[in-house]
């Protein structure tokens, strides 16, 4: 792939109801077409709302296992019972066309993700405090309360990941925490082995 027609891999992790998805979209809303986000696949059951192909490819335990012998996913992990991956497929046609990709992924998947691409963008939402982001995970409504025990707990595990990320974000306020990735977004692309090609001429001899 070469170097001027590579995108960006935006790895967008945090504990459950942090609100990555309120953030995703309000940065998406910014930053238009120039994101694009990768559907994950899950084993997990669809909830009231969600839509096949929009908030995730829903599948068997079966598949997603296949899926898995095939080499099928950049990262997967399981979470609470559930598998979680990324297709491998999408994303790359992503970024050779230059895209800013986000994922939307728990710790350990993003830890693969770092692995395998370098120069990937690892953000880690937080909340402004360990209350706030219960109250939100109980007000949600949408799981039984075994579920929601399991993510609080989750939680506090994730919290110990954030070390290895790039950048921390609070989420106090959605357009705020849109407008700091914006601004780490833009940075990224200044730094010199991303722009290094486009200046190039300028920095030969004459
Ligand atoms: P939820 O069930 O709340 O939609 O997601 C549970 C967790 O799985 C969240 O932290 C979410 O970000 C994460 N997740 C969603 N898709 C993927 C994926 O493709 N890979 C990994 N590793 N985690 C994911």
């Amino acid at each position: 792939m070469k170097l001027n027609e590579r995108g960006m891999l935006i790895v967008l992790s945090g504990p459950s109801g942090v609100g990555k998805g309120t953030v995703r979209r309000a940065l998406f809303e910014k930053r238009g077409n120039k994101l694009d986000y990768s559907v994950s696949m899950t084993t997990r059951p669809m909830r009231p709302g969600e839509k096949e192909g929009v908030d995730y490819y829903f599948v068997t335990k079966e598949e997603f296992e296949k899926r898995i012998k095939e080499n099928k996913f950049l990262e997967y992990a399981s979470f609470i019972g559930n598998y979680y991956g990324t297709p491998l497929d999408k994303i790359e046609e992503k970024i050779a066309q230059g895209k800013e990709v986000v994922l939307e992924i728990e710790v350990n998947g993003a830890l693969q993700v770092k692995e395998k691409v370098k120069d990937a963008v690892m953000i880690f939402l937080v909340p402004p405090s360990k209350e706030d982001l219960f109250k939100r995970l109980r007000s949600r409504g949408t799981e039984p309360e075994d579920v929601i025990e399991k993510r609080v707990k989750k939680a506090s595990d994730e919290f110990k990941m954030a070390y290895y990320y790039d950048y921390i974000v609070v989420n106090d306020d959605v357009d705020n925490a849109a407008d700091r990735i914006m601004a780490i977004i833009r940075a990224e692309h200044a730094k010199t082995m991303r722009s290094i090609y486009k200046y190039k001429k300028l920095m030969e001899e004459d």
